[in-house]
């Protein structure tokens, strides 16, 4: 009771002392409506029961007190009278109780009804409210939710009153029970209908907590049941909307790369961005239209909106690279592209000159030959041989690394004054790895103390047998200088070549491999491509590596402009739009489009690389640099040079600078115009930036300017490699040099008001310096060290005290000095070294 009174006290509204619903009224005339009815009911009904019981209970206890005592039989007629009467009155008293309790009920029934109709009514009010649609759901929801827990509370008060309970009270009751769930509604219709109380919404009511008792008025369920009746009218909504969709819909193969970017495949789909990224959160992927997904859920993406995947590999940009294999018919010989290898300083430059020299005819170009990377010869015999005009590994394994398999034979030099040294080895790996048969030049056999045969056995070791140990490697021994056996090394690759069967189809579209590339001044950037397969002709229009372009020029090894290179040959290429490296592999395609869009895909690829490549060196140099960061200063610089030979001498002479203090860190080196890119990546590391033959363009100089990033220009590498050694030595901490000047002995201690302890010394070896440092030895131990407070010869204060002479000397803020004691006396000077 208290409990209900407690709650009507919040009913503002009429009735709001009863069970039901009381009406909340808030600003701007919102309501909401509160259950009372719960708890008081609890309250209420099981009262009677208990306490009808009870008072039973107490009335058959007075009839069995004895009344009074006259005679026994009187007496036991008096109580049986009495008892009688007191059942009778217990009864009545029941009756009563019971009547009570009916009425109770009735009036709560009444009360609920009435609840009810004011439920309903303001139900209709908030109903004709639209603008307060949304509140109205919420107010429902709530009562249906407060209406469960009602009439779930109401089945336990049931068990008192069940028997007298009139039937019309038996629908909200039964309501209470799960079970016969279908006919108590039907009894709640037909009831509701006889009451003539607004069938259709009590019907809905009652409906609704049909629902809920289903759910034994759990909120969870209700829920549930309410999301679920969402979805599935979302869902007949979409399929309505989707049937209307396809019928005009276009199927669309779509094509998906590896991975794509939302936005970009809605747009392939033709759909909108927003369903794109609604359809994706539905599978669980919050993603917006700018990220990336893969390609398998590209597909379930591209299938939900009922198009046709065709998955692509971002490769397959590159398929318009005509990539036909070659009939047999169209296959004609070509030349072999041959590389010398070898030790440094075994002559490979010099065999290159010689070979070169050799076979231009005088008077041929004016017989200045020009280096463009690579270029032919012919035998006496009349077999053109062309030479990789580049020595070295770095450049044929690069070449390799980039999948340009350029090499057909290799020339390995071994000095016959030097045999076998580590990079005859690493050449003679090299050529192996790349499967690519070798002969032997033993070289420098023009010198006294050349000893062929020992290149020969210890070639044995590394399992290279050549001819003359009756294996099947060529050997010739040749001399660089005076030409010997050059003919003999020609004819032998012929030969060689004769066994490969080298062979090309000149007819069809060209592909090549770039041997040098650099950014000329006039020309703009300029290709030295070996054509390795069909012919490359002006106007051709092809991609290579990253960049692409029409060939707007073709320049041979010999300096004149030829119309078109064949298999095998080299030239140098102009109307690039930017400087390839070396190694690029050329491909001639139809459309400028393809081209460019080919070159745009390999710039991006390489460019993530790069990140990835440059996010793991950051951080190996940073473990790197976090063990040695103490001792070692490291000098970074940025290189650009004209032409990637350069570059990778520049590099190569940069990493030579240098000891274990400090060192010169190459952080790009790249051929071409300094660009901004190289100005941002060097203020980034406070890098300076070399150009060798270049020139920074205007952007990337007034970025430099702006960042203060150091630009300097070089023509001559020495000079560059003169200037970084003086850079690196700034770096090197000025050795500091100690020099001993003097010992003095301490005689005796003194002690001087103002001064302190005064030390009356004896300089035994060199000079006292006032302005010198000292250390204060003791058994040879150095127990202090500082400076002078004071030097003193008698009673002066003098700047220097020589050997054989005595002196007073106080240290500055140290006073522990006792007879016997030694003081050191030298000075320190800064020494500037260099590297070298
Ligand atoms: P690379 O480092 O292998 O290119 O060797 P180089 O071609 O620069 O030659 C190194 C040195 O060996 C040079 O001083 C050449 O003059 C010298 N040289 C090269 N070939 C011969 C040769 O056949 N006979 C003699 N006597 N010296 C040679």
């Amino acid at each position: 009771m208290s409990d209900s009174d407690g709650k009507k006290t919040l009913g503002v509204r009429s009735g709001g002392g009863r069970p039901g619903q009381v009406k909340q009224s808030f600003s701007h005339g919102r309501t909401k409506n509160v259950v009372v009815e719960t708890k008081r009911k609890r309250v209420v009904v099981p009262k009677p029961g208990t306490g009808k019981s009870g008072s039973g209970g107490h009335a058959g206890d007075p009839s069995r007190r004895p009344g009074g005592i006259s005679d026994t039989e009187m007496e036991r007629r008096m109580r049986a009278l009495k008892a009688a009467k007191a059942n009778e009155a217990a009864e009545a008293q029941r009756r009563a109780d019971e009547e009570k309790q009916r009425e109770e009920t009735r009036r709560r029934r009444r009360e609920e009804i009435e609840a009810k109709e004011r439920e309903q009514r303001e139900r209709e009010e908030a109903a004709k409210a639209k603008a307060e649609a949304e509140e109205r759901k919420r107010k429902e929801a709530e009562e249906a939710k407060k209406h469960a827990a009602a009439e779930k509370a109401a089945p336990k008060a049931a068990p008192a009153a069940a028997a007298a309970q009139p039937a019309a009270d038996q629908p909200v009751r039964g309501g209470g029970k799960p079970t016969p769930r279908k006919t108590d509604r039907e009894r709640d219709d037909d009831r509701n209908n006889r009451n003539n109380r607004g069938g259709r919404n009590d019907n809905r009511r009652s409906g609704k907590l049909t629902v809920n008792q289903a759910l034994t008025g759990g909120e969870g369920g209700r829920q549930r049941s309410m999301a679920a009746m969402k979805r599935k009218q979302e869902r007949i909504r979409q399929k309505a909307m989707g049937g209307a969709e396809s019928r005009e819909k276009i199927v669309r193969d779509v094509q998906v790369p590896e991975t794509i970017v939302v936005s970009e495949l809605a747009n392939r789909m033709a759909e909108r961005v927003a369903d794109v990224v609604k359809e994706l959160m539905k599978m669980g992927m919050m993603v917006t239209q700018n990220q990336s997904i893969d390609q398998d859920t590209a597909e379930l993406i591209v299938e939900e909106f009922g198009h046709k995947i065709v998955r692509v590999s971002d490769a397959d940009v590159e398929d318009v690279i005509d990539s036909v294999e070659d009939k047999a018919e169209d296959l004609t010989g070509r030349p072999p592209v041959v590389t010398i290898m070898g030790h440094v300083d075994h002559g490979k430059t010099s065999l290159l000159d010689a070979i070169r020299n050799a076979k231009v005819v005088a008077g041929e170009a004016g017989g200045i030959t020009q280096h463009i990377g690579a270029y032919q010869v012919t035998t006496d015999s009349g077999t053109t041989l062309s030479f990789l005009d580049t020595p070295g590994h770095a450049a044929f394994t690069s070449m390799r690394a980039r999948g340009a398999q350029v090499t057909d034979i290799v020339v390995l030099v071994v000095a016959a004054d030097d045999a076998v040294m580590p990079q005859t080895i690493e050449a003679i790996a090299h050529a192996k790895a790349a499967e690519v048969p070798m002969i032997v030049a033993i070289n420098k056999c023009d010198k006294p103390e050349a000893n062929p045969d020992k290149v020969r056995t210890d070639l044995l070791q590394h399992e290279v047998i050549v001819e003359k140990m009756s294996g099947e490697v060529q050997d010739v021994e040749v001399s660089a200088i005076t030409g010997k056996g050059l003919d003999e090394l020609l004819e032998s690759i012929a030969l060689q070549a004769e066994i490969l069967e080298l062979k090309a189809n000149p007819t069809r579209a060209a592909s090549g491999a770039v041997i040098e590339a650099k950014l000329d001044v006039g020309r703009g950037p300029v290709a030295t491509v070996l054509v390795q397969n069909g012919t490359l002709r002006q106007g051709d229009i092809f991609v290579v590596g990253e960049q692409w372009g029409k060939v707007r020029a073709l320049i041979n090894d010999k300096g004149d402009r030829v119309k078109e290179a064949g298999p095998s040959v080299p030239v140098e290429v102009l109307g690039l739009n930017g400087t390839p490296e070396a190694g690029d592999v050329l491909n001639v395609v139809e459309a400028e489009a393809q081209a460019r869009e080919i070159a745009e895909y390999r710039a991006d690829a390489a460019k993530e690389k790069r990140a990835a490549a440059g996010a793991a060196t950051t951080l190996e140099q940073l473990m790197a640099k976090a063990k040695e960061d103490e001792n070692v200063a490291e000098l970074p610089i940025l290189v650009k040079a004209d032409v990637q030979g350069s570059a990778e001498a520049i590099v190569q002479a940069m990493e030579k600078i240098g000891n274990n203090e400090v060192r010169v860190r190459v952080l790009h080196a790249g051929v071409g115009a300094i660009t901004e890119t190289d100005v941002g990546l060097a203020e980034a590391s406070g890098a300076p930036v070399f150009g060798f033959n270049v020139r920074a363009n205007a952007p990337a100089r007034n970025a430099a300017n702006q960042k203060g990033v150091e630009i300097r220009y070089y023509s001559v590498i020495y000079d560059l490699v003169d200037d970084v050694k003086a850079a690196a030595s700034g770096l090197l901490s000025a050795e500091v040099r100690e020099n001993f000047i003097g010992y003095a002995e301490i005689k005796e201690v003194f002690k001087v008001t103002g001064v302190g302890k005064v030390a009356g010394c004896l300089v035994t070896e060199g000079v006292a310096r006032r302005s010198a440092g000292v250390r204060l030895l003791r058994d040879n131990v150095v127990i202090h060290e500082g400076t002078l407070k004071t030097l003193k010869r008698f009673k002066d204060e003098v700047a220097e005290v020589q050997s054989g002479q005595e002196c007073g000397m106080a240290f500055e803020n140290y006073d522990d000095i006792r007879p016997a004691d030694v003081i050191e006396i030298f000075e320190r000077e800064e020494v500037q070294r260099t590297l070298d």
